[in-house]
């Protein structure tokens, strides 16, 4: 049977967590290796489990996605059900998930089972809190399902879908890059991606669908002129269209290369090999990170937030 070894590979959210902070990194791409396994030493369960963690913001967005993934498979099918099913279906969602991190079940298998960084680390969740998350859940398959956009998607030959919400893997250089994109569909007059957000607008937004026409380019041999990249802000109801350029795709190439560097001059070794030592991937001293960061309990020893950890010096 072949190894199975944690090999290096890049995508747009390792990134991120690279340049946010650095022990993070280690602990998200590193430490957990192996700690799936009950027989694992304690840090690499214990680093398993923060890496499984979600907030409620995040895990929101999530049920949003696989609400919206879920619509489109039955749009495919012909199976189309009324809003007020899914939104149905996604409140039964969040209350199972709820229980299941108010039950702790997370602790026998942390990556099938919602573990939310309120909860475990004693954030109170008010009861108007919660029934906000649900709005906002409602109100963004709401606008999405009577979108011009969604009404175009329903027009579409079946042969027109490209990818939902699939992980694909392309090579930029010799490292492997993972992306997921949303949905992407053949039309009139090319290709369109789609990227669904359920938060606010941010300038990163360009880089991360960069990644996707990159790979629509190199995988798809989708001409650069024939793309159209599409955020859709869910809960401002607002679509954003861009096509990308030549020179964005070199920009988008450089960048990953550049990211890749220098994941690369921290490791031990080669890439191939991907070794990594936890000391050469140092704390940030930005605490506000460390105060909505799920290692917070390995890096500070306990799960309480206090004024000496929020004045403490790496
Ligand atoms: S708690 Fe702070 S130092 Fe530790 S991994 Fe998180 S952000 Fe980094």
């Amino acid at each position: 049977m072949a190894e199975f070894r944690n090999e290096f590979s890049w995508s747009f959210t390792r990134h991120k967590t690279f340049e946010e902070c650095r022990r993070r990194y280690y602990h998200t791409y590193y430490g957990y290796w192996g700690g799936w396994s009950p027989d694992a030493p304690d840090r690499a369960r214990l680093t398993y489990r923060l890496k499984n963690m979600t907030r409620t913001a995040l895990w929101s967005g999530d049920v949003v996605h696989r609400l919206i993934e879920r619509i489109l498979g039955d749009l495919r099918n012909r199976e189309l059900n009324t809003l007020t099913r899914y939104q149905k279906q996604a409140r039964d969602i969040l209350n199972r998930e709820w229980m299941q991190s108010v039950e702790k079940k997370w602790q026998w298998k942390p990556k099938h089972n919602v573990n939310l960084f309120e909860h475990y680390y004693g954030t109170e969740i008010a009861p108007e809190d919660r029934a906000a998350i649900r709005d906002r859940i409602y109100a963004c398959l709401a606008n999405f399902m009577n979108s011009t956009l969604f009404g175009r998607l329903a027009d579409l030959r079946p042969e027109a879908w490209k990818s939902v919400e699939k992980l694909d893997r392309f090579k930029v250089g010799e490292v492997p890059v993972f992306v997921k994109i949303d949905c992407a569909v053949l039309g009139d007059p090319g290709l369109r991606i789609y990227d669904w957000k359920t938060g606010k607008e941010v300038d990163e937004t360009t880089t991360q669908l960069g990644c996707y026409a990159l790979f629509a380019f190199q995988e798809w041999r989708v001409p650069i002129e024939k793309q159209t990249l599409i955020s859709f802000y869910l809960g401002l109801d607002r679509a954003v269209e861009h096509v990308p350029t030549p020179s964005e795709l070199i920009d988008t190439k450089d960048f990953i290369l550049g990211s890749v560097g220098r994941m690369a001059e921290a490791l031990d070794s080669s890439i191939q090999k991907n070794e990594a030592r936890e000391e050469n991937f140092p704390m940030t001293e930005r605490r506000a990170i460390c105060r909505r960061c799920s290692f917070r309990e390995i890096c500070f020893g306990t799960r309480e937030w206090t004024p000496e950890i929020e004045n403490w010096k790496p």
